[in-house]
């Protein structure tokens, strides 16, 4: 049986898994999941990027969207709206507010975050195990430049979910800090799927922001490194740019060009393997000077076949049969 671990963020990881899925149906796939995104919103705890992946491979994700269910209606925001309650630029659908009831629910009970998302995954069968990178509280928070009244402070730390979902991105992010990593261990059974893995994929997800404090969980980084899986991983940068959302805002922040060579970089200690896009094939050469071996193949996840393709290659590329 062929063990496949990923580390994944929301919609790029998400629609990368469900095309591993049909490239190596009969796999075993352990997903480690960001949960740097997650927020407590209205009393409710978050988790947008397990949901993401455990709405999109369980047939409930809304597509066009790529993110919340599909069918989707708002009458409890309205209402909140209606109290006055805030924030109001975060919106959670009804059909969607069951789940984080749920969780918010196991999580008072005592439930650690790794067994509440395995109780949440019963209901949507995924097709691949889903394990938050760790079940301590872990928070992106973004510090943004504030114009200050002479002697106060001039910069400001924002949640990841304020500066992404209701800036747009668009204030220049000064740095961004993963809350509590320091002191957070990874969820049971994250080391033993890194390290028992046949391959270790990195899906086009945001490098610095879903795929960064996964790697930056004590121990998982080095777990990473030191498997003698092969790693494999996928630029989520295309032609200069990100395929959808501001990863290139967060790149920026970190001094990182927005380039497929540049992110590999950020990972030039673990890759074994690397896919650019086919319009960046002069990142090939860039990368593979770097002892990381590199090829251009279409990256971009038009539909699912495209997705398949894209998993292919990546196991193609560290010669694991399937
Ligand atoms: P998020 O948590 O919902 O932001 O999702 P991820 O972190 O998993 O993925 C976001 C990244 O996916 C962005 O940086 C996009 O550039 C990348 N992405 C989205 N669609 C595609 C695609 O079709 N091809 C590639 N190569 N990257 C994509
Ligand atoms: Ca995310």
């Amino acid at each position: 049986m062929l063990r496949i671990t990923a580390l994944a963020g929301g919609i790029g990881g998400a629609r990368f898994l469900r095309g591993l899925l049909r490239a190596a149906p009969a796999a075993e796939v352990t997903v480690i999941g960001n949960t740097a995104d997650d927020i407590t919103l209205h009393g409710l705890h978050v988790s947008p990027d397990l949901d993401t992946v455990m709405y999109t491979l369980g047939g409930g994700i809304h597509e066009e969207q790529g993110w919340g269910r599909a069918d989707e209606s708002f009458a409890v925001m309205d209402e909140l709206a209606a109290y006055g309650a805030e924030p109001q630029w975060f919106g959670l659908g009804d059909r969607d507010l069951a789940t984080h009831v749920i969780r918010t629910q196991m999580l008072g009970a005592g439930y650690p975050l790794s067994a509440v998302t395995e109780a949440l995954c019963d209901r949507w069968q995924p097709g691949i195990r889903l394990i938050p990178m760790t079940d301590d509280r872990v928070e992106t928070h973004v510090v943004v430049a504030e114009p200050s009244q002479s002697d106060g402070p001039n910069e400001r730390a924002i949640h990841f979910q304020e500066w992404w979902v209701r800036l747009r991105a668009a204030v220049p992010a000064q740095r961004i800090v993963f809350v509590g990593v320091d002191t957070a261990t990874p969820a049971p059974g994250v080391l033993d799927a890194i390290e028992a893995a046949d391959i270790v994929l990195l899906p086009p997800s945001n490098p610095v922001v879903s795929i960064g404090p996964i790697l930056a969980v004590p121990g998982l980084r080095d777990a990473v490194k030191a498997t003698s899986a092969p790693v494999v991983g996928l630029s989520p940068i295309v032609a200069g740019a990100p395929v959808r959302g501001m990863a290139d805002a967060c790149l920026t922040a970190i001094g990182v060009e927005t380039s497929a060579a540049a992110v590999a970089g950020l990972f030039a200690d673990l890759l074994d393997g690397w896919l650019v896009d086919v319009s960046d094939a002069d990142a090939v050469p860039v990368v593979e000077a770097t002892g990381v071996r590199c090829l251009a193949v279409p990256l971009l996840m038009r539909d699912l076949d495209a997705a398949a393709g894209m998993a292919g290659a990546a196991l193609d590329l560290a010669g694991i049969a399937r």
